[in-house]
């Protein structure tokens, strides 16, 4: 029997993708696989997993979270209550690294073979380390886009922003055209001012470990993303399969909880294209006057919508849902006509394949992309952190299928620039077509390969890739 090892990041949008690559292997390739994490995420994962799979194994490594100064269950993130604990999550997760040892040692004497390969997340990457120690192969996966992951290297690599008074600068790696601007640096590259400080040290530690595994697997799509795959070879140093969109389909209605199904029920009754969906992913939250602006925005845009609303920046994210408080006075009232408030979380898959959606406002994290893009829905960008900046950036300059919101120095927006651009992109009937083409480019790379049918570029690259990996292993 050939096993393969998965090591996701403890993280809702690292999960998703990597479950998917399961079934993809287990499909596609036949093998077993093993997904590896600790016990309240291989809940979550149990729960996106078929009860019919046979091939999909689940196996939790002890970890305590009160050991690491976390919350209990913190480590399960649907939603992760501060960026601070994904800190702490990435130096915790080396507590693993003995159990890991023993795991792989006792499925090789039952296999009576070491696994075929170790895929692990890029922010799981000492795992690089194991898996050379035993001699197994073993690629990272990065759950972001190849734009994404390429700038995101290569400015904790490099800190071009350090090496100019301009606002703007070039990013080793990526052709000379493309500039990035202050704007768009994350507070914590920001604050470690290129030296490793305490919070900055994981994250360049894993890029550099990640870039001595033996290749790097990208949920995204060459043809989507050319300029970002190739920079990401180029910074990386390694051999990048772009496999994606690994993405999970809608679930029935019938099985969703009943808020959701009031959701969908409400979206069935509106026009085609004719609703604004706004989320924020499963990390963000806004500050209570972006709020405001975001929501006399919606009801000056004329427009209907679904917004998942989260308590915001100050307050508990686990407490009541206090609409008198965060929401303009008589706001729920007003709108009861036009819009649905979900309270906290939405089954956001669901909503972007409904035809009523013609637009999503989104912090632009790469799984509400690839989500929105291969349903053809384009996108106002509100990029918050991370690797959004660059997301967002790619959906604009490259692809034509998104608006920014403005933002001020303090991330400040105004809620007559949410109407426009609701309206701009609402109405952008160009904008809407490309984002057609790309979703059906998205969805053509996953396709195909049957009864002699070529098959997309997706899937292509993912035989190629265990091609290679089954040759390192005979
Ligand atoms: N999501 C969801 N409902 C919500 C918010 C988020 O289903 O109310 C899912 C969304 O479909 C996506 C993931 O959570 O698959 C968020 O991932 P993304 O990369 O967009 O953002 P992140 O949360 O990592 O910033």
């Amino acid at each position: 029997m050939k096993r393969v090892i998965l090591f996701p990041f403890m993280a809702q949008g690292h999960l998703i993708p990597f479950m998917q690559l399961a079934h993809l292997i287990s499909h596609r390739k036949g093998y077993t696989v093993t997904i590896v994490n600790t016990p309240s995420n291989i809940d979550t994962l149990r729960s996106l997993l078929p009860s019919t799979s046979t091939t999909i194994h689940l196996s939790s490594l002890p970890f305590n979270p009160s050991d690491h100064n976390l919350p209990p269950n913190s480590e399960s993130t649907h939603t992760l209550p501060s960026p601070l604990h994904i800190l702490t999550l990435l130096r915790s997760s080396e507590s693993l690294r003995p159990h890991f040892i023993r795991l792989l040692s006792d499925l090789s004497s039952s296999d009576g073979r070491p696994p075929l390969c170790i895929i692990a997340d890029v922010f799981v990457a000492w795992t690089v380390e194991v898996a050379r120690d035993l001699g197994i192969h073993h690629a990272v996966f990065t759950t972001c886009g190849g734009c994404g992951t390429a700038a995101y290297f290569s400015l904790w690599l490099h800190s071009p922003h350090l090496k100019t008074p301009d606002s703007s600068f070039g990013v080793p790696g990526f052709p000379d055209g493309f500039r990035l601007d202050r704007s768009q640096i994350s507070g914590v590259l920001k604050a470690s001012r290129g030296a490793d400080d305490e919070r900055s040290y994981s994250f360049r530690r894993y890029i550099r470990l990640s870039m001595e595994s033996d290749a790097m697997l990208c949920n995204t799509v060459e043809e989507v993303e050319a300029l970002g795959v190739k920079a990401l070879r180029v910074v990386s140093g390694l051999p990048v399969w772009a496999v994606g969109p690994l993405l999970r389909g809608p679930k029935p209605v019938s099985s969703l909880n009943h808020d959701s199904r009031a959701c969908m029920e409400w979206m069935d009754s509106r026009a085609r294209g004719s609703v604004v969906y706004v989320s924020f992913g499963s990390q963000n939250r806004v500050t209570a006057s972006q709020m405001r602006e975001l929501a006399l925005g919606l009801e000056m845009s004329g427009r209907d919508f679904v917004w998942v609303v989260r308590a915001p920046v100050g307050f508990d994210p686990e407490e009541e849902f206090r609409a008198e408080e965060w929401l303009p006075e008589g706001f729920e009232e007003r709108m009861k006509n036009r819009g649905v408030v979900v309270r906290g979380w939405a089954p956001q898959v669901e909503i972007l394949s409904h035809a009523s959606v013609g637009a999503f406002l989104s912090h632009c994290g790469w799984n509400s992309v690839l989500e929105s893009l291969s349903n053809g829905v384009p996108v106002i960008g509100w990029p918050m952190g991370a690797d959004q900046y660059y997301n967002a950036k790619v959906m604009v300059e490259e692809l034509g299928v998104c608006v920014e919101l403005k933002r001020g120095l303090e991330g400040e927006i105004d809620g007559g620039d949410v109407a426009r651009v609701v309206g701009v992109v609402m109405d952008g009937g160009e904008m809407k077509r490309r984002a057609v083409e790309v979703g059906v480019k998205m969805r053509a790379a996953m396709g195909g390969g049957e009864g002699g049918e070529r098959r997309g570029s997706s899937l292509e690259a993912f035989d190629d890739f265990f091609d290679k990996v089954e040759a390192f292993y005979n």
